[in-house]
């Protein structure tokens, strides 16, 4: 491949290494409502970009979507990784709720290859978000990992004995449904007591509204304004004020993810435990000390070196991870 890609681009081919898992790689981060695209190199470094909102006429405009953003990377990428927001096996998004349209399992690597004439792998966002952190960010080096996001909902991914870790079906590391109260509140899974339910910030603004309308004082909604979500911000803003119901309601979401992230250190003997999204990212490491701290009551094995750190790569992680996925940089 090599040699004929010098004989087809004597410039691009002269710039890059022959050794091999030397070049470049397209990372996509397929979301709800955008694609996030990047050209990363050999380093693992973002050299560009593309973002584009996703396209709501279903699967086929969403593939030409997809296409034109490789095509307007440029570059001479060796592949194209794709993280896709639901249930992803062998190529194939068996669901994916969040995407409009895609109400049958659609082929994915197959058609986007053909397109774009490059090798296709795909996964789900939140396991290839952690692979990106393991093999870039907060995780280098961890051999069994638990990634978490933290955000509107709660989405994970695991590394075990160094390898991505995707269970019998693919659907492994969905932390967010650890159930941390029996018959607890309503998640939106349809279940009841999962973590998501308690710490997942869609939740905690349910949670913040319910008590306002039964009569608590607090900045929350205020704050938020004509905002369409309680974001990162306002909570910041509520914390910042020392406003009584925040404070509260974080401190059970902390509470509850503290007893997920300990019941997964306790199954599986884990060596660090990377939490991003927009809430641990917005409050930083002193947020994830607290769940740490909050985690550390429930562990049967004090682990000497077990650590439990923020996310470093923010919204790359997606790209990134893509790109280590179409590397097929999974292992080692
Ligand atoms: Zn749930």
């Amino acid at each position: 491949l090599a040699e004929a890609d010098r004989r087809r681009n004597p410039a691009a081919a002269a710039g890059r290494s022959t050794a091999a898992g030397r070049g470049s790689w397209v990372g996509i981060d397929l979301g709800a409502t955008n694609i996030a695209a990047g050209l990363i190199d050999e380093a693992q470094q973002v050299v560009e970009r593309v973002k584009v909102p996703v396209p709501t006429g279903g699967p086929d405009t969403v593939l030409d979507a997809l296409a034109e953003a490789v095509d307007g990377l440029g570059g001479d990428p060796l592949g194209v990784g794709v993280g896709v927001p639901g249930q992803v096996r062998e190529g194939w998004v068996l669901a994916a709720p969040n995407l409009v349209g895609w109400d049958e399992p659609v082929d994915l690597a197959g058609p986007l290859a053909r397109r774009v004439g490059l090798p296709v792998a795909v996964d789900n966002d939140a396991t290839v978000g952690v692979l990106g952190e393991w093999r870039a960010g907060a995780g280098v080096g961890a051999a069994h990992l638990l990634g978490v996001w933290w955000g509107t909902g709660i989405g994970g991914g695991l590394v075990l004995d160094g390898r991505l870790y995707r269970g019998a079906t693919g659907g492994a590391g969905e932390f967010g449904h650890v159930v941390v109260a029996r018959d607890g509140a309503a998640c939106g899974c349809g279940r009841h007591g999962c973590v998501e339910a308690y710490a997942g910030r869609a939740n905690m603004e349910r949670r913040a509204r319910e008590a306002v309308a039964a009569g608590r004082r607090s900045a929350l909604l205020d704050l938020q304004g004509t905002k369409p979500r309680m974001t990162s911000g306002v909570w910041a803003k509520a914390l910042d004020k020392g406003d009584d119901l925040a404070i509260e309601i974080l401190d059970e979401a902390v509470a509850a993810l503290g007893a997920a992230v300990g019941s997964a250190v306790n199954l599986l003997d884990l060596d660090h435990v990377v939490i991003g999204g927009g809430l641990a990212e917005k409050f930083g490491q002193p947020l994830v000390d607290r769940v740490a701290a909050a985690a550390r009551r429930h562990y049967l094995v004090e682990g000497l070196t077990r650590q439990v750190v923020v996310a470093t790569l923010g919204d790359d992680a997606g790209v990134v991870g893509a790109a280590a996925l179409a590397r097929g940089d999974t292992e080692g």
